[in-house]
C-alpha cells in the first residue's frame, strides 16, 4: 500500500485521459494514470476532430505537435444519394475558422495518441502505468483507494486519490461502480470499418467525406491523413458478419471506389453504433468523461471531440477545488453543464443516422424530394449551451464557447490569456467593476483585458455588450454593458471557500 494520495487518479489513457493527463500536469495536480494496455492501441477508430478540440490541444501547449500529424479538411461532408446528388453538406471553414484553426481536422488516431503521450511526458507531477488494471474502488470520506493489478508482475496494489476520473472508455468500471443507468437516444446500429492505404494515386476519390446515403448499403467514404481511406459500411438484414470481414467481399463492396491494385487492407471490424448518455457522471470523488459517459455513433465524427470537451470542462474545476479551495460543489457543474451540451450533437447525429440509415427505397425517395436533391442545405456544426452551471445570462451567446480572435498584436486570444478566467473589455466598463470585483478577480487570477483588439471590439461590438467573462476553458460566463452588470456577472465565479451558485 502506497502511503502517497494522489490529487487525480485517471483511469485509461485513450484520448479522454491522455488529454485530462496534460491538462492536470499543467495546472501541477499530481496525477496517476492507470492504464491496463501495454501500449496504444494500434487501429483508429477516430478520424476527425473539431476546431473546438484543436483549441484544446493549443490549450495543452501541444497545436504545434498536432498539425505535424493532422490535416485540416477544408470541405466538410457530403450526403449524397444513391444518384450522387447532394443532398445535404456539413460546412468547413478556411484556414482561420471561428477557433482560430480549421474547422476540420483528419488524423491517424495512434499517431494522435502518440503525440498526446509525449506532452504528458513533460510534467514530473504526472505518473504513468501503463499494463495496470484498475479492479476496485473503495470510497472513504477523504480520498477513495484503488486496487490495481499490475498486469507484468500479477501484483496487486493499492493506491490513494483525493478524486478519480473514469476515462475507462465504453464498459467503465468506475461508472458500474457508480451504477449510473443510461439515456438511450434510439440508434444502435452495427456498420463495418474497412481502412486501407492506397498504393497509387486514385484522382477520382473525393477530398471529402462523402455519406452515401443509398438505401441498397448506406456507406460513408472517408479520406483520413497521407494514404489511408476508410469505407464504413452499413450491415443490412442477411448479412454474415463473419463473411464480410473477408478480403474478397471488402473489395467487392468498395468496387466501385477502389481495387486490390490500388490499395492494402488495414483492417475491417464490425462496430455497434450507439447513442446512450449516462446520467451520473460524479458521486463524490468519483467522476466519469469520454465513452465512460456517452456515446455516439460517428456520422458527425464527434465522439472524442465530446470526450476532450469533458476533459477541458473537468480540469479547471478540479484545479480549483483541489488548489484553490473552491467548494466540491463545483463539480457537480460538471454534468449539469456537459450531459446536455452532449446531448445536443448526439440528437444531431442520430437525425443524421435517419438520413444515412435510411433503407426503404420509397422512404429514401420521400427524403430526397425534401431535400431537393441537387440543390444541398449547408449546416456547420453546432455550438450548444451548456446546461446550468457556472455562467449569468438569459440567452446565446452566454454559456456558449467563445470565438478565438486574432490580437492586434498578432497572437491569438488563447496565447494572451493562459488557462485562466478573463474579463475581455472596453477600458470604459472595466474602469467602473466595484473594488470587491476586483478583489476578486485578483484572488482568481482573471486576466483583464482591455479590448482595444479590433476583432475582440468587433465581437463586442456585435453582442452589443462592452464586456466578456471568459471561463479557462473559453465558454462564456457572463456578459456586460455596463460595471454594474459586470459586478453581476463576476458573482457566478467560484468563490473560494464558498458554494457555488448554480444557474437555474
Ligand atoms: C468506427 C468509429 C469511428 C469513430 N470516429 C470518430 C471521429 O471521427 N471523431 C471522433 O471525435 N470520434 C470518433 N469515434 C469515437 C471515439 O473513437 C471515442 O469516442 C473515443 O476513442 C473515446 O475515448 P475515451 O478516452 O473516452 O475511451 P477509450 O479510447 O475507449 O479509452 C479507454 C481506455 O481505458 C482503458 N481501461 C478501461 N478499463 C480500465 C481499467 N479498469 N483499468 C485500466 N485501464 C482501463 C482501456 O484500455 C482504454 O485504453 C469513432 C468511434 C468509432 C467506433
Amino acid at each position: 500500500m502506497s502511503t502517497t494520495t494522489f490529487d487525480v487518479a485517471i483511469i485509461g489513457y485513450g484520448p479522454a485521459g491522455v488529454t485530462l493527463a496534460n491538462l492536470l500536469g499543467q495546472y501541477g495536480l499530481s496525477t496517476l494514470v492507470l492504464e491496463k494496455d501495454a501500449d496504444i492501441y494500434p487501429l483508429p477508430r477516430a478520424i476527425h476532430f473539431d476546431g473546438e478540440v484543436m483549441r484544446v490541444f493549443e490549450s495543452a501547449g501541444l497545436r504545434a505537435a498536432v498539425e505535424t500529424i493532422s490535416r485540416p479538411g477544408l470541405t466538410g461532408m457530403h450526403f449524397n444519394n444513391a444518384q450522387g446528388e447532394t443532398l445535404v453538406i456539413r460546412g468547413g471553414t478556411n484556414a482561420k475558422g471561428p477557433h482560430g484553426c480549421a474547422t476540420n481536422h483528419y488524423f491517424h488516431q495512434p499517431e494522435l495518441e502518440s503525440v498526446l503521450r509525449q506532452g504528458v511526458q513533460r510534467f514530473a507531477n504526472v505518473q504513468v502505468r501503463t499494463r495496470h488494471e484498475v479492479l476496485a474502488l473503495d470510497e472513504a470520506p477523504d480520498h477513495v483507494s484503488l486496487q490495481v493489478k499490475d498486469l507484468a508482475s500479477g501484483a496487486t496494489s493499492s493506491v490513494r486519490a483525493r478524486y478519480v476520473v473514469g476515462c475507462d472508455g465504453a464498459r467503465s468500471l468506475v461508472r458500474k461502480v457508480l451504477g449510473s443507468p443510461m439515456t438511450d437516444l434510439g440508434l444502435h446500429q452495427p456498420w463495418l470499418v474497412f481502412d486501407v492505404r492506397l498504393k497509387t494515386d486514385v484522382p477520382s476519390l473525393p477530398d471529402h467525406t462523402v455519406q452515401h446515403c443509398d438505401p441498397a448499403r448506406p456507406m460513408t467514404y472517408c479520406n483520413v491523413t497521407g494514404n489511408r481511406r476508410r469505407w464504413e459500411i452499413m450491415l443490412m438484414p442477411g448479412d454474415d458478419p463473419a463473411e464480410l470481414v473477408q478480403a474478397e467481399r471488402l473489395w467487392q463492396l468498395v468496387r466501385p471506389w477502389v481495387n486490390p491494385e490500388q490499395a492494402d487492407i488495414e483492417r475491417a471490424v464490425i462496430y455497434t453504433f450507439h447513442s446512450i448518455i449516462a446520467q451520473g457522471w460524479r458521486r463524490g470523488r468519483l467522476l466519469l468523461a469520454g465513452d465512460a459517459a456517452h456515446q455516439t455513433p460517428p456520422f458527425l465524427g464527434q465522439g472524442m471531440c465530446a470526450a476532450i470537451r469533458d476533459v477541458s470542462n473537468l480540469a479547471w474545476k478540479l484545479a480549483a477545488v483541489l488548489q484553490g479551495g473552491a467548494s466540491d460543489e463545483l463539480l457537480d457543474s460538471y454534468e449539469s453543464e456537459r450531459s446536455p451540451h452532449v446531448h445536443a450533437f448526439i440528437d444531431l447525429a442520430v437525425r443524421l443516422g435517419d438520413i444515412i440509415q435510411t433503407t426503404d427505397p420509397q422512404a429514401a425517395r420521400e427524403r430526397d424530394a425534401k431535400f431537393k436533391a441537387g440543390q444541398p442545405t449547408i449546416f456547420e456544426f453546432p455550438a450548444p449551451r451548456l446546461g446550468p452551471g457556472v455562467w449569468q445570462g438569459d440567452a446565446a451567446p452566454v454559456g456558449q464557447i467563445f470565438p478565438q480572435p486574432e490580437l492586434a498584436d498578432g497572437r491569438l486570444l488563447d496565447q494572451a490569456i493562459g488557462l485562466n478566467f478573463a474579463v475581455l473589455g472596453t477600458p470604459e466598463v472595466l474602469a467602473q467593476a466595484s473594488d470587491p470585483t476586483r478583489a476578486l478577480w485578483h484572488e482568481l487570477g482573471v486576466v483583464v483585458r482591455e479590448a482595444r483588439d479590433p476583432q475582440l471590439r468587433a465581437w463586442l461590438d456585435a453582442q452589443q455588450v462592452s464586456a466578456v467573462l471568459l471561463r479557462p476553458d473559453r465558454y462564456i460566463a457572463g456578459l456586460a454593458r455596463s460595471g454594474a452588470e459586470l459586478d453581476q456577472v463576476s458573482q457566478c465565479l467560484p468563490h473560494l471557500h464558498e458554494a457555488v451558485h448554480l444557474t437555474a
